[in-house]
Parts: C-alpha cells; structure tokens; sequence
C-alpha cells in the first residue's frame, strides 16, 4: 500500500518515515473495500476488518480490545449513540492509536512521539506501553496535572511547552528528528493510519444496524480524525454495494472554537478559538478542514455550533439518559438535539451520535460545570 499527498497527489511507501509531502502537505491511505464475507466473526475487536485495514491476514497485533463498542438506542430523542467512551482508555482514539502504534512497531521505531494533552496522547500511551514502545508526550504548559495522570500512569514521558499550540508540535517534531531512526513523530491530527483506525466504527454501526446504513451520523469535529474516519469506512462500503447510500454526516464544533463552522458558511473572517468545555474539539488551524468541508458537502450534512450553555445542558440531558460522557461528547448530543428540534433530522430517522469520551476522564470539569463542586476542590 502507498499513501498519496493530499494536495499534490505525491505517492509515498507505506513504510517510509515520512508524515508530510515535500509539498508540505499531509498524507492519505488510499480507500479500499470491506464486504460481509470479510469480516472475521470470532474477533469481537477492530481486527475483524482487518482485510480492509493494512495488516496482513495472519500477522499478529498487539491489541488491548478495542473496538465493537455498544450501539444503544436511547430515550433521548431516539438517537443511538455509538459508545466508544467505553474503548480501553475511555476515548475513540484507541481506534487511531491501534493502527498506528502497531504500523511503527513493525518499522522497528523504538519510541513514539506525540503532541497531545488528552485522550489521543493517553491512546498512545496505552498502546506504547502494551507493545513495549517508549512513548514521549508534549503537552502545552496549561494542561491541568489531572489530565496528565492517565498517561503518566502508562509510563510516558511528558515534556511540558511553554507558547501557543503549534509550538508544542514544533517542539515534538524537533525531539523527533534529534532521534531520527529511533524515535517518530506520529501527531494523531496527521498520520495517515489514524483515520483507517477511525473508520471501523462505520463498519460497526453498519454491523450493529443489521447491515442498514444510518440516515445520519453526528461526529465532533477538532483534528477531523473520527469525521474523515467515519466517511472513510461508509465509502469504503459504499464503492462495492453494500450499502446502498452515504448517510448525512453532521459535525459539530463549540462556537467558541469554529473555524470547521466558518469555513462551511463562507466566513472564514468569523473564526474564533477562544478555551472552551469541549477542550477535545478546541483546535483553531485544523489542517484537515478542506477536505472535512467537502465531505461534509458530499454527504448532504452540515457543520454546526453549539455554545458553552448548550453543552452543559446536554451534559445533564446525556446522564439522566444514563450515559456520562465528557464534554466535548455533550457538545456533539447538543447538536444533534439541535438538528432535531430545527427539522434538519426527523426523529424517526436513524441517527447515530458518536460518544468518542469518558466522563470519568473529566470529572473536575464537569463537576465544575455543573456546580457540584468549585475550581480549588
Ligand atoms: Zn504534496
């Protein structure tokens, strides 16, 4: 397999150390396919697709479970929600972190490098320290010490930077090249294998419907991984019939981060990146959203906002349906109530929301949040 540049269509091996183009841009896996046949029945992990995931059919992985989380469907406006807050380190970012981990182990790449403060930097983590790799996180200086816990508890190493976001990824990718050979930069924002990891959840959804496509998928959208992801695996099934349509896909952004949002409308002169609750969605250059758009376009869906209120509100809504999810899942609930209750989504259609946090990784913030307990406790 090769991976091909997204802006100039430049190929490169599938196993060369090489994340970007010479162009600058960023590096795609090229779609492939997945039938019923495929899959293997017996494997209740992400593997059961393994023939249209980049490993080879008797190669062995280093796997912590991931993947067929539960598809529930809810009393809240009926919507099913796809609870990948249930994945081995509370996130969908295990999907992502399974196939990449496993890809570098391969290479022989001795440590992995990451520039992340939360749930993808403790997917890393996790898999490093189950397939025996080192793992070295960069986290901006503000991550709270509570966020570091997880990963730290897996044994990585945290490197604390001062400055805006994209230093930390400079700063990643300076360790990197220190160490070329050994260690690689992986952002998760930006490796190819990512977004193959992300795509078996609409291999699952598929699955778990009784081989039905749903009329909508609603995903959060920060780096695009589990948007492009999702879109992916729906193409992938697409191309050979076994699905008969594309579902909507509608994303979701904080209006206090929105530059997917103003994007889609044409104004790109109203994006703002301010902090907010939905810390995981909270990326003000996502190099992906060119091609997020256009997705969201293809599909018939939309990118939608949602303010801080409504994500407190739906943080409420989603635990007295029975689910705690993070905050950046609540925002995603809040949309697709609000794509309800606007007429955009009929309530008797099929609609999936994507859980991609634990509400256990949060507690502070939403203890915070909801007023069962104040900043200093
Ligand atoms: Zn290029």
């Amino acid at each position: 397999m090769s991976y091909n540049c997204y802006n100039c269509g430049k190929t490169y091996g599938q196993d060369e150390l090489i994340l970007e183009c010479s162009c600058g841009g960023y590096l795609k896996a090229p779609e492939r396919t997945l039938r019923k046949k495929d899959i293997i029945s017996g494997d209740p992990t992400l593997w059961r697709y393994r023939k249209a995931l980049p490993i080879g059919e008797n190669e062995t992985v280093v796997s912590l479970g991931e993947g067929l989380t539960p598809l529930v469907k809810t009393n809240l406006g009926g919507l099913f929600f796809k609870a990948d807050s249930l994945m081995p380190t509370g996130s969908f970012k295990d999907r992502g972190a399974a196939l990449v981990i496993n890809h570098l182990k391969k290479l022989g790449i001795k440590k992995v490098i990451n520039d992340s403060s939360g749930n993808a930097a403790a997917a890393y983590a996790a898999y490093c320290a189950a397939a025996g790799l080192e793992c070295h996180i960069f986290t901006p200086a503000s991550t709270s010490a509570g966020k570091l816990v997880q990963i730290q508890m897996y044994g990585a190493t945290i490197t604390k930077v001062t400055g805006a976001r994209d230093q930390v990824t400079i700063a990643a990718k300076e360790e990197a090249k220190k160490q070329e050979g050994e260690a690689m930069y992986a952002g998760h924002n930006i490796h190819p294998l990512f977004p193959e990891g992300c795509k078996t959840a609409a291999y699952e959804i598929w699955e778990q419907l009784g081989w039905e496509v749903p009329d909508n998928v609603v995903v959060p959208f920060g780096g695009g991984s589990a948007m492009l992801g999702m879109y992916k695996g729906f193409r992938e099934l697409l191309s050979v019939g076994e699905i008969p349509r594309m579902p909507r896909i509608f994303v979701i952004q904080a209006n206090s981060c929105n530059p997917l949002y103003s994007l889609f409308i044409g104004k790109e002169e109203l994006a703002q990146c301010v902090p907010s609750l939905a810390e995981g969605i909270a990326i003000a250059q996502p190099i992906k959203k060119v091609e997020a758009v256009a997705a969201v376009r293809q599909t018939g869906g939309s990118v939608e906002v949602v303010s801080e209120a409504e994500i407190v509100e739906a943080l409420g809504k989603a635990a007295k349906a029975g689910f705690y999810v993070e905050p950046t899942t609540a925002a995603t609930i809040a949309g697709a109530l609000r794509l309800q209750r606007t007429g955009v989504i009929d309530a008797n259609e099929k609609t999936v929301v994507l859980l991609t946090g634990n509400g256990l990784k949060a507690t502070d913030k939403i203890g915070q949040a909801m007023g069962f307990m104040n900043a200093s406790q």
